[in-house]
């Protein structure tokens, strides 16, 4: 039975949804800074981002035209440590979401208490339309026009939709050479053998699971035999997909940009992965029948995690949610008034600056081993890992247990804090 809670009346909650993704961020900012009674001026200060880059981008393309792509690096904030955060490419990228996404690795990596601050970069582009070598030279020459801002004690790249640890190999190996030495801790989710960290490509996928896992315990649903739905077979979504079916979870669908497959008994993550690698998509696998991400979302399950994109849950279709748990691996996928329609209904949220911030863990342990110039091993990272979101799952319930209010709102308390604090600590320069 699904619990009825009291909505959690924001101080100014506009009467209409935004979709903007830097309004919703600042949004749910404003509900912590209000609760919390922070300052005016330290208000103003983390409400915006400290520094904002736009570059142009000329790229020779193979058929030998020239063509200029936009790309972005925002740093939001860097009180308690060097800025940190992935890098899109995606032809939706925008420098609000950007900005966005900048805001929430801020107070993703006061969540979970590492000494980080927060950032993103982006680069409008579709990267299934071009080549590798057309994907090399965009991100050589991006990683080169945001050199100003990016270094290992001042802000860390890592990747995100559609880079990985390849185009992070490309971006160290720009920076080492501009530098003259090989620099490995300029970027983290680099492969392994240039100072990569075990665990790091599994990282956001195994923090999704071991949150999923708590929150579960708490809402007394037992993983073997639980209905999972999954919007989103990529890094993170198929990880956390793999791990759920090794505890025996029933995951009966997941998705990707084409559309979603069905199996009320249950998709073998390994038979998915396969059919992905040999089709691009899991669409048409067989033994599953086919779903839209849109049905994925509104189906009767005990787990959803939402995978891929930002602004998937919204006022539309919030009330449509039948999920018991809902952990937000994607950045950004539930809207603040979508927040408010679940947490009526007793839709248990698990927030994105909780739910994925293994991968930022472990991509702080990476950085940790490249200033030793020492590897740890992956069951090293992955109990160190653990540990901390599970400390940091049980912090933020207390927070929100506290201010008696829903998870977001308990985690945003507990980091705007965190990131206040310092702030204010550190004083107003000069
Ligand atoms: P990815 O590129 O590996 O996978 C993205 C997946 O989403 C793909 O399966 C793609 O087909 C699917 N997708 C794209 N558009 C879609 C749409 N409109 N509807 C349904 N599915 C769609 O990216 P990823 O690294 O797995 O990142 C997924 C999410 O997790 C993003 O929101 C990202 O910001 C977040 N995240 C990633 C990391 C990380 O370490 N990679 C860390 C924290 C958060």
């Amino acid at each position: 039975m699904a619990t009825v809670n009291r909505p959690v009346v924001p101080p100014r909650m506009p009467p209409r949804e935004d979709l903007n993704p830097f309004h919703i961020a600042q949004l749910q900012f404003d509900m912590a800074a209000e609760y919390l009674k922070l300052e005016n001026g330290v208000r103003a200060v983390l409400r915006t981002p400290k520094r904002v880059l736009e570059v142009s981008i000329p790229v020779e393309m193979d058929n030998g035209q020239t063509k200029i792509f936009t790309g972005y690096r925002v740093q939001h904030n860097v009180a308690r440590g060097p800025a940190k955060g992935g890098i899109r490419y995606h032809p939706n990228v925008s420098l609000d979401e950007v900005k966005a996404l900048a805001a929430w690795m801020t107070w993703k990596t006061a969540t979970v208490n590492i000494p980080f601050g927060g950032a993103k970069g982006g680069v409008i582009c579709d990267p299934k339309r071009m080549s590798k070598g057309e994907l090399e030279r965009m991100t050589r020459r991006y990683a080169f026009e945001i050199l100003p801002l990016i270094g290992p004690a001042s802000d860390i790249p890592a990747p995100d939709v559609y880079t990985d640890a390849q185009t992070m190999a490309w971006v160290m190996d720009t920076y080492s050479m501009i530098v003259g030495h090989a620099e490995p801790g300029v970027v983290t989710g680099k492969p392994v053998w240039l100072g990569g960290s075990e665990g790091r490509t599994d990282a956001t996928g195994r923090g999704v699971f071991v949150i999923a896992e708590e929150a579960c315990k708490l809402k007394k649903i037992p993983l073997r035999g639980a209905t999972v739905a999954i919007q989103g077979f990529g890094n993170v979504g198929s990880v956390a997909c793999r791990l759920f079916a090794e505890r025996k979870a029933k995951i009966v669908a997941i998705s990707d940009s084409r559309g979603g497959a069905y199996n009320a008994r249950g998709i073998d993550p390994l038979r998915a992965h396969r059919y992905k690698d040999r089709t691009g998509t899991v669409v048409g696998m067989p033994g599953a029948s086919r779903i839209s991400n849109d049905e994925l979302l509104a189906l009767k399950c005990d787990v959803l995690v939402p995978a891929a994109l930002e602004n998937v849950i919204t006022l539309a279709n919030a009330d449509q949610i039948k999920a018991r748990v809902i952990v937000e691996a994607a950045n950004g996928p539930t809207t603040p008034h979508a927040d408010e329609v679940l947490h009526r209904k007793g839709v248990y949220v698990v927030p994105d600056i909780l739910a994925n911030a293994g991968g930022v863990t472990v991509s702080y342990f990476e950085w940790v081993q490249n200033q030793q110039g020492y590897a740890w091993t992956e069951s090293e990272v992955n109990a160190r890992l653990e540990a901390i979101m599970r400390r940091s799952f049980a912090e933020v319930a207390a927070s929100s247990q506290k201010h008696r209010t829903h998870l977001r709102h308990g985690a945003y308390t507990l980091a705007v804090g965190r990131v206040a604090e310092a702030t204010a600590t550190r004083g107003l320069f000069p």
